[in-house]
């Protein structure tokens, strides 16, 4: 049996774990421009928005060069929307581009024409979420906010909860555990959430977590239990067919070689190598055309010789 009296407290394993995975992120942590204290709130903001749906391998160069085109929220906002989209490149659901266009124009407005520390003002940003506001109070101005991104999400699940994954959907238990677990120290509360996320980005991955590089192997409940299976089995998101490929396809010819004939759709896409062996139908086409419309992404043109479709002026 062992000794009740010398079990170490909740408090104290919590602090157990903040230290080592703060230290782990010191020694282990990327070293990714966003991160460097030099980096401005705007390009934590434009990192954030780009890394929602995105690898960092391709983040990075388009971060890059972003920042180096638009260093502030009123470059960006002066840019012709067509313009910002080519620079989006192929990062993927660009509609997060002109979101942050207008959260550059709204931020370039305000007094002082710079990002909120604030963080109601950062939600009421145009595409800016919980975790994104969160995230950039956090990162950029240094406050405790409680982050809860998808690897955060799974590094909780398996080390507090002993499962393999986090619920489907982020639940008001899962934002109970986030605020529990946050250091009570402003800075290390910081450092927590950058290095949680970072845990489960690089050890405590989705798929092959790297446990025998985990500095808190010996306090997972998720290995105690002998890591059970999944409480549900998680779906892949499907693109080969889907009408996101096709829009893909349709976006990378606006950008690419410019206005296209909306006749000549079908032939094209298929021309670009970007649908692989799918042949849309005309009605998927036409519900991919309609939903650029729709976002803005794309403009129709039917005062020339036959209707063309082009990135918006
Ligand atoms: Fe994740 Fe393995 Fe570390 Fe547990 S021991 S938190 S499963 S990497």
């Amino acid at each position: 049996m062992p000794d009740a009296r010398s079990a170490p407290s909740p408090e104290g394993i919590t602090a157990t774990l903040h230290r080592r995975v703060n230290g782990w992120f010191a020694a282990h942590g990327r070293d990714l421009p966003w991160r460097d204290p030099a980096c401005t709130p705007w390009g934590i903001l434009v990192s954030e928005i780009m890394l929602q749906q995105t690898p960092v391998v391709r983040v990075l160069p388009v971060w890059t060069a972003w920042m180096e085109r638009w260093p502030t929220p009123a470059d960006l906002a002066r840019e012709p929307a067509a313009e910002v989209i080519r620079a989006w490149g192929r990062l993927g659901y660009p509609r997060r581009a002109l979101r942050l266009q207008a959260a550059a124009a709204a931020i370039a407005e305000s007094p002082g024409g710079l990002v909120p520390a604030d963080h109601g003002q950062l939600l009421a940003l145009p595409g800016v979420g919980a975790y994104t506001a969160a995230a950039v109070a956090c990162f950029a101005f240094g406050q405790p906010e409680v982050v809860v991104d998808t690897n955060i999400r799974r590094v909780h699940a398996r080390l507090v909860s002993g499962r393999a994954l986090p619920e489907k959907s982020l639940t008001a238990a899962e934002m109970a555990l986030a605020r529990d677990l946050m250091p009570a120290d402003r800075d290390e509360a910081c450092r927590w959430n950058a290095a949680v996320m970072e845990l489960g980005a690089l050890v405590c991955t989705a798929r092959s977590p790297r446990c025998g590089e985990c500095p808190v192997a010996d306090l997972c409940a998720w290995r105690a239990a002998g890591m059970p299976e999944p409480h549900y089995r998680p779906t892949g998101q499907a693109w080969a067919g889907t009408d996101r490929q096709v829009r893909g396809a349709i976006m990378a010819l606006l950008r690419e070689e410019g206005p296209v004939p909306v006749a000549a759709l079908p032939r094209r896409t298929q021309e670009s190598g970007r649908l692989g062996s799918h042949r849309p139908e005309d009605a998927q086409l036409d519900r991919c055309v309609a939903g650029l419309l729709a976002d803005g992404l794309a403009v129709r043109h039917d005062d020339g010789p036959e209707p063309t479709l082009s990135l918006p002026g």
